[in-house]
């Protein structure tokens, strides 16, 4: 048996960057300083904030979730869930179901915006019309444009000033590697804990799990019994995201503390960078009036291309 560093106790995870087995009680108090100490270094929370927590029912929101209900009172904001239900069978429902029984037992409402009610066809249905139309697009980029497009009007409409995610650190590292390859000076600039700056009608943007360890994340909501079941979205394989995941988790076996690395760089890079290029402020679409990189936002594209008609937000409130 491997004991604690801490008080001897039986360890339930060897935390890398400390050199240290630790007890579920250290572990946890450990994650929760961390997850405490972000809410402050970075000021993602003032007192009177309407928190919305974007949650998918897995465990990092779940976990984001969870805390971020447990430091409302302390810091004077409130909370509340919201999830998007894209309609993709065998993966979407099972989420869900997880995380309408955890809103309960911490009691926080939930909001679920649906792509079949809001944008008139599931996430299944549009996979069918891009893989009639050769897979040009592929189901991660529309899925996720359209759901920051919903996240952010619910948001707005249920009076949130601020959005909470789960983004953990090995979702950035990722992201930074994917921006790299890809050239995104822009998207380098933007990755930051807190969202900077943008449009009075984009709600701004919190990752307190940024520095968080995916497998730490796995191991927290165990122990506070944040239960999700491990189905994996079907549409995951089409995601170049995938592989980056899989080279990265076989360099930091390799080489511990490489992602750690990996996130250093991105905010040196963020910060670099955002001396020299240029800011812009979002325009308006010319088709929905929402903010937007170019003319026409990348939504109204989508909606165009995969013959949608207009954006007709339904929010049902679920526990
Ligand atoms: Fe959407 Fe891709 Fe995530 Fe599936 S894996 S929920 S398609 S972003
Ligand atoms: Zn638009």
């Amino acid at each position: 048996m491997v004991s604690c560093a801490l008080c001897g106790k039986r360890a339930v995870i060897r935390v890398g960057y400390l050199d240290k087995p630790l007890c579920a009680d250290h572990f946890s108090e450990f994650f929760e300083k961390r997850f405490r100490q972000m809410l402050v270094r970075f000021d993602m929370v003032d007192k009177g904030d309407v928190v919305a927590v974007a949650t998918s029912g897995g465990k990092d929101s779940l976990v984001t979730l969870y805390l971020m209900e447990k430091f409302s009172e302390e810091f004077g904001y409130s909370v509340f869930a919201l999830a998007i239900d894209e309609g993709i069978s065998g993966y979407r429902e099972y989420k869900l179901d997880a995380l309408v029984s955890v809103a309960r037992k911490i009691g926080v409402e939930l909001y679920v915006i649906s792509f079949k009610k809001s944008l008139g066809a599931t996430l299944d249905e549009m996979v069918n019309v891009l893989k009639s139309k050769g897979m040009v697009y592929k189901p991660c980029g529309i899925c996720g444009v359209f759901r920051r497009y919903l996240i952010n009007l619910a948001a707005r409409e249920l009076g949130a000033n601020k959005v909470a995610t789960g983004h953990n650190l090995d979702d950035e590292a990722q992201v930074f590697v994917m921006n790299v390859a890809r050239s995104g000076i822009p998207n380098i600039v933007r990755e930051w804990p807190v969202s900077r700056g943008g449009h009075e009608k984009l709600v701004t943007r919190i990752k307190p799990l940024f520095f968080t360890p995916e497998k730490e994340s796995l191991v927290y909501s165990l122990i506070r019994g944040l239960k999700t079941p491990f189905v994996e979205c079907p549409y995951v394989v089409y995601s170049a995201r995938h592989r980056v995941r899989r080279e990265l988790n076989r360099l930091e076996d390799e080489k511990p503390g490489v992602k750690y690395r990996i996130i250093a760089s991105s905010l040196l890079y963020s910060r670099l960078l955002s001396r020299v290029v240029r800011k812009t402020t979002p325009q308006l679409c010319k088709v929905c009036g929402e903010p937007s990189s170019s003319e026409v936002c990348k939504a109204c594209q989508f909606r165009e291309y995969l013959g949608l008609g207009d954006v007709s937000l339904k929010i049902e409130r679920v526990s």
